[in-house]
């Protein structure tokens, strides 16, 4: 169902508070030294990402109920997300968006989206070796491309072995 103006609203402030905190934690593993990848192609507008978005949560919303609980409440009565499973050993919890319409593969609240909706795929950057959606128009190219590029460009190599290792490397921008 599409969000009303109060609805909006609420959303509104939440998004303001999950860039911040965002924003905050990121700026916190730069300074560890951690380099995401880079976030390269564009969105095709495919929709896969709304057939069920999962949120990964701290270990205290993971396992206090009360805050579980108000995890949950909050994301189905703010987000339009229900519940659909849980993935324990990645305390991932996976929805169905309530939002999202199948055959027009589209958002009726799109203006109004969370913040993990608009962040989506940046925080997959962030592992060790993002796989995104099969049909997503984004790929991640990893930080250090350009040196890896040139270390290959000096190499004897077919045509399919540097397709390969470029494509294996994530160095295709
Ligand atoms: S709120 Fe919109 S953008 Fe986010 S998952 Fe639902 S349909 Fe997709
Ligand atoms: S899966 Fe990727 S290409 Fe498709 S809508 Fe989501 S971000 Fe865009």
């Amino acid at each position: 169902m599409r969000d009303g103006p109060l609805r909006r609203a609420v959303k509104r402030v939440a998004r303001w508070s999950f860039d911040v905190n965002l924003g905050a934690l990121r700026a916190l593993r730069r300074a560890r030294g951690e380099r995401p990848y880079a976030l390269g192609g564009a969105c095709r507008q495919s929709g896969c990402c709304c057939e069920a978005p999962g949120i990964r949560v701290g270990r205290l919303v993971w396992s206090l109920a009360s805050l579980r609980r108000a995890f949950l409440w909050w994301q189905e009565r703010v987000n339009g997300f229900v519940l659909v499973r849980r993935d324990p050993r990645a305390r991932v919890f996976v929805f169905r968006c309530t939002h999202f319409d199948p055959a027009t593969r589209s958002c009726d609240s799109y203006e109004s989206r969370p913040g993990i909706c608009r962040d989506y795929p940046r925080t997959l950057m962030w592992q060790p070796y993002p796989e995104l959606l099969s049909r997503c128009g984004f790929r991640p190219v990893a930080p250090n491309s350009a040196a890896l590029r040139a270390a290959l460009a000096g190499r004897e190599l077919t045509t399919e072995q540097r397709r390969r290792l470029a494509a294996g490397l994530r160095l295709e921008e």
